[in-house]
């Protein structure tokens, strides 16, 4: 679909190293829907949601976590806490009784666009698998 195809696009042209849009989504120059704060991680809704409840849970402070596979002992607490509120937001969200799903997509293979590590939680609807 279109939909695959600029995603894979938007993946292989990826800045990987540059400061991304979640900064000015964290410092709230860009505005977007929060669902969840605190002193360390936000959640806030997908701009182009896949399903009906799609939110992106990320760290403040990305310190080096541009995705998953740069990750370091060092992350293992933020990474911790970015799964719980994950949980959280599932919660508030109303899709923990028929359940969900939390994806990261990593480096071009898995179509990552954004780097700045995030945990994708989708649901409210049937969700298929395998994922494309
Ligand atoms: P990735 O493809 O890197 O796993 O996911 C990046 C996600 O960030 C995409 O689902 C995309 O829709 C979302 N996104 C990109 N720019 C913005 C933005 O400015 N605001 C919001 N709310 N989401 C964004």
């Amino acid at each position: 679909s279109n939909e695959e195809l600029s995603a894979k696009s938007a993946a292989q042209n990826a800045d990987t190293n540059n400061p991304t849009i979640f900064d000015k989504i964290i410092s709230k120059e860009i505005p977007s829907t929060i669902v969840y704060e605190d002193d360390k991680v936000l959640a806030f809704r997908d701009i182009n949601p896949q399903a009906p409840v799609h939110v992106l849970v990320i760290p403040k402070f990305r310190d080096g976590l541009t995705q998953l596979s740069k990750a370091e002992e060092r992350h293992s607490e933020i990474l911790g806490q970015l799964l719980y509120v994950a949980r959280i937001v599932a919660e508030k969200e109303g899709i923990s009784k028929n359940g969900y799903r939390v994806v990261v997509n990593d480096g071009v293979d898995g179509c990552q666009s954004v780097y700045h590590l995030h945990l994708h939680v989708l649901g409210g609807r049937q969700l298929k698998w395998p994922p494309g």
